[in-house]
């Protein structure tokens, strides 16, 4: 079924009915129809590899997840406010995956929502406002997370950080000082994280938190050097801040070696964030926290969330947990992410315009340069390598400050022969563009 609609008749209706900043991907737009697994249809019945939505971390439709959603749908749905087993199970099974100290859940429908609550108890258990943040990082939709995600406030549109905003630099190694010695990158990238204290300090302030996706994403993949979060951590624990790990999109085991990214650094965070994958699709969030955040948050004032936590979602929920561990798909995602590593890295042995290969689990990042000395980015390049994918049937994004990093997140079940399709589909792309240059 293509639907009623052509793309034309869609498109010219978003233009009259719809926000104009709702933006939409490829200057030729797809309207796909049906998602299996890890293929999206469209209206023309052409099936695509998608490489690049993380929501539907199981697949797209996954029959245990649908299962669950229609047969709680068909039988309750109500708020937190009677009592039912989901919300308990749930909350049981999503603090099992985190460390002890974070033993606290509370249920939203968004990343934001989760931030946003985030903020709220920090504040509470703080009474601070000053946050540090990292360059390039973004946190959410509302008014407060745009005020915190240079992602948005640097660019087109954005009015610059607020005065209860500092501004750390990206901890990103592949950009690092040449001079930087490798072992110090941890070290030298954190000193920028103490200097935002010590402004704070100059005026007689201190820190309410530091908050940072444990790799961040959204500033084009990049992995933090060993350490890093540690040090920051420290940091921003000896001027009284709380430390906020924002797992929005590399959270449920994506990177295959551990559930949440910030495992990856040796440290606990105070609270952590969790959107995008946790549903598969159906919308929902959560936070993780330490008893004593919450109960500074337990301050006479009720919190009430109409949807959050409802009995449909915690179904959800349980079932994309109960998925990931009884397929094994962090094992299959650390397996199939360190394949197309290693085929990633034997491109850029062929490849110049192949600066930096970047990857954990299915958390994969290619970073484009026009010279491998200078580093400039190949903006245009990134562009063109999506493009020639697309139109070879698999889909990617570009992400990062100039917009030159190829962005892939496959779904957990990604096989072998879905990694050497995107390999060759890949290689076909560079090639493509490598003529036309
Ligand atoms: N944090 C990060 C790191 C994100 O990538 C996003 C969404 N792109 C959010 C928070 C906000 O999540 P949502 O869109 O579900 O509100």
């Amino acid at each position: 079924d293509a639907g009623r609609l052509s793309k034309a008749e869609i498109v010219k209706k978003r233009q009259s009915l719809l926000l104009p900043n709702l933006s939409i991907s490829y200057e030729e737009p797809i309207k796909f129809v049906k998602g299996e697994g890890v293929w999206l249809i469209d209206d023309r019945g052409r099936a695509y590899l998608d490489c690049f939505n993380n929501v539907c971390h199981l697949g797209h439709c996954h029959p245990a997840v649908v299962e669950a959603l229609a047969t709680q749908a068909a039988t309750l749905n109500t708020n937190t406010r009677y009592l039912h087993d989901n919300i308990v199970a749930y909350a049981e099974r999503l603090t099992a995956t985190m460390p002890k100290e974070l033993g606290i859940a509370a249920f939203v429908n968004s990343g934001s929502e989760a931030n946003s609550l985030a903020l709220r108890m920090m504040r509470a258990h703080t009474g601070r406002e000053n946050a540090i943040v990292l360059d390039w990082s973004y946190h959410g939709t509302t008014q407060e997370l745009i005020d915190l995600s240079p992602y948005k406030f640097r660019r087109k549109g954005g009015h610059g950080p607020r005065l209860h905003v500092h501004v750390a630099d990206l901890p990103d190694a592949y950009r690092a000082p040449a001079d930087w010695p490798q072992e110090e990158l941890a070290k030298r990238f954190a000193a920028s994280v103490a200097e935002q204290i010590d402004t704070m300090a100059a005026k007689g302030e201190a820190p309410g938190f530091f908050i940072a996706e444990s790799i961040p994403s959204v500033a084009g993949q990049v992995f933090m050097p060993e350490g890093y979060l540690d040090e920051v951590y420290r940091m921003v624990r000896a001027a009284g801040g709380l430390c906020i790990a924002d797992e929005v999109q590399v959270g449920f085991g994506r990177i295959g070696s551990h559930w949440w990214a910030f495992e990856t650094q040796g440290v606990v965070p105070d609270i952590a964030t969790v959107g995008k994958p946790i549903g598969n699709g159906h919308p929902m969030g959560a936070l993780v926290v330490r008893r004593e955040i919450a109960e500074s948050f337990h301050n006479g004032m009720e919190y009430f969330n109409t949807f959050g936590g409802n009995p449909v979602s915690c179904a959800v929920g349980l079932a994309v947990i109960d998925t990931i561990e009884r397929d094994g798909l962090r094992e299959n995602a650390a397996d199939i992410g360190a394949y197309l590593k290693a085929g990633f890295i034997e491109l850029q042995h062929r490849y110049p315009v192949i600066g930096d290969v970047r990857g954990m689990g299915l958390f994969l990042g290619i970073e484009l340069v026009e010279d491998r000395e200078s580093k400039v980015p190949a903006t245009a390049t990134a562009r063109a390598i999506c493009n020639e994918a697309r139109a070879r049937g698999v889909l990617m994004g570009t992400e990062g400050p100039y917009d030159n990093v190829l962005k892939m997140r496959p779904s957990m079940i990604f096989s072998i022969a879905n990694a050497d399709h995107l390999l060759g589909v890949l290689e076909e792309s560079f090639e493509a563009v490598a003529r036309t240059e």
